[in-house]
């Protein structure tokens, strides 16, 4: 009798120890995927467009295996069981995931499985460490980040990446299996994914050369130039990771091997350990992407973004039309490709959430429709981070000045030019502020504020004092 290897977040045949596990028991292997819309949190369009050519790329890498890949649609309660009785397997083994209603599904199948004399095994693919094993010292999951980063790095190195079965015994049954194509993933009409096309290569093979050009090239400058949206510094394998094409622990270690100053190398390694301590938030506080880690946020006084001038701020953020210019670029960046600069990501979450007094989950939603990498864990915690209502946030009374921000990080506009075309003739000097530039400096530019680009649709200074005295409010709430 076969096995079934069940993939979900762990779309790769290296470092796989769900499959490793299946091969190495001798049986055959079935190769199973289900799209459940349902179980848990829908993914977004953008995330679905990636799941296609991921699904694609792991159906490739499995056809040396001699391995098909059984695809179907709707409830994995009921469609893992169907299966096990259709090929008569004797195993399921699956790489875990930490969301609580996939951890509860997960649970309920197990517990059918089990019922039934079938063996189910779950193994660690997603992370570094499981959550549960970084522990403060009275036993307690951490909230602080830096304390929680020495404590995984106390933990112990990653493991070593296994690579790939060399060997499977083949399945020589057959099991009805959907065309990829009939899971619908891509856009119709309009197909707004071109400039995702032009950008991504979602598989294995497109994180490996994202990963390999990284460390070659820009390792060494991480520290620094990370924050620099007009530079292409960072490694761009978010999706790759969400999706489980790439093993968090090949990533480690390539860095960790590389040539490159120790303090990069560190630098990087923080940034793998900020994701997993967003995935650490989300298993302790299962209710990381609905509710405010701190509860006196309940009472926040956000704006209504669902009617009249709310509805049309949100609106303008969304598509880039808020008239700063930086935050225009970052939210047509995400809009163009399905992602944004990190460093851009943060002064756009801060506009939304504090010039404009919206709920954070608004934020966290809309990007959860548009980035490829849209993350049960980074993407809440970030969100939570930003509005000041996490663990171990940014305050909620720092407030980006978008103006400063875009200068500091964007000071000579290559990143800002490049997605505002509008304002790409303003010199250096008002590109951040076009507001501010004379009217022959703007009629030279091509530009008419309020015709060809909107005038800012908040002025800083009263925004920033409106949120301090929303916070305040808040504060002096008994
Ligand atoms: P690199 O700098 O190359 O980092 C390598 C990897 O480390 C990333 O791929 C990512 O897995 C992890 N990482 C890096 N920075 C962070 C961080 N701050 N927090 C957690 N993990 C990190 N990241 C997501 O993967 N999915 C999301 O849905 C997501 N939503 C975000 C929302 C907001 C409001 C903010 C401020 C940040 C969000 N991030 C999210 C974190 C971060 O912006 C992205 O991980 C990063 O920009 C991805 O680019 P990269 O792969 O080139 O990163």
């Amino acid at each position: 009798p076969p096995s079934i290897v069940w993939f979900r977040d762990d779309l790769r045949v290296d470092d796989n120890p769900a499959l490793a596990k299946a091969a190495s028991s001798g049986t055959p292997v079935v190769a199973f995927y289900v799209l459940d819309q349902k179980a848990d949190r829908p993914l977004g369009g953008a995330s679905l467009w990636w799941l296609h050519h991921a699904l694609a790329a792991l159906q490739t890498s499995l056809e040396p295996l001699g391995v098909s890949l059984i695809l179907r649609a709707g409830d994995a309660t009921d469609l893992v069981p169907t299966l096990v009785s259709e090929t008569g397997a004797k195993a399921v083994y699956w790489n875990r995931r930490y969301t609580a209603s996939g951890i509860a599904q997960d649970t309920e199948i197990k517990a059918t499985l089990k019922r039934n004399g079938i063996e189910a095994e779950s193994f660690n693919a997603h992370l570094l460490h499981e959550p549960w094993t970084v522990q403060t010292g009275s036993g307690g999951p951490y909230r602080v980040f830096t304390p929680f980063s020495r404590a995984a790095r106390a933990a112990g190195t990653p493991r070593q990446p296994t690579p790939a079965p060399e060997m499977i015994v083949q399945w020589s049954g057959k099991a009805n299996s959907l065309e990829l194509d009939d899971l619908n993933l891509l856009p119709k009409k309009p197909d707004w994914a071109a400039g995702f096309r032009d950008m991504w290569r979602p598989g294995p093979e497109g994180a490996r050369a994202n990963l390999a050009s990284f460390i070659t090239d820009k390792l060494s400058g991480y520290p620094d130039d990370r924050n620099v949206p007009g530079i292409e510094a960072t490694t761009r394998l978010s999706a790759h990771l969400r999706f489980g094409e790439i093993s968090p622990r090949e990533v480690w270690h390539a860095a960790e091997i590389a040539d490159a100053p120790r303090d990069s190398i560190f630098k990087f390694h923080q940034e793998l350990l900020w994701r997993e301590f967003s995935y650490h938030l989300l298993f302790h506080y299962p209710d990381l992407g609905s509710a405010n880690h701190q509860s006196k946020f309940d009472d926040f006084p956000w704006a209504d973004h669902t009617t009249g001038e709310g509805a049309e701020r949100l609106r303008a953020w969304q598509h880039g039309q808020t008239g700063y210019p930086i935050v225009d670029a970052g939210m047509r960046e995400l809009w163009h490709t399905g992602w944004m600069h990190n460093r851009v990501r943060m002064i756009v979450g801060s506009f939304l959430v504090k010039h404009l007094l919206t709920d954070w989950r608004v934020g966290e939603a809309w990007f959860w429709d548009t980035l490829v990498d849209a993350d049960p864990a980074n993407n809440t915690a970030s969100w939570q981070w930003i509005a000041g209502s996490g663990a171990d946030a940014a305050p909620y009374f720092r407030i980006f000045n978008p103006v400063l921000q875009g200068e500091k990080f964007d000071g000579d506009g290559t990143y800002t030019r490049r997605w505002v075309p509008e304002v790409a003739k303003l010199p250096k000097k008002y590109l951040h502020k076009p507001w501010e530039a004379p009217i022959n400096v703007l009629r030279d530019a091509g530009m008419t504020l309020g015709s060809t680009y909107p005038h800012p649709i908040v002025d800083h200074k009263t925004a920033r004092d409106r949120a301090l005295q929303a916070f305040k409010s808040l504060s002096e709430t008994p």
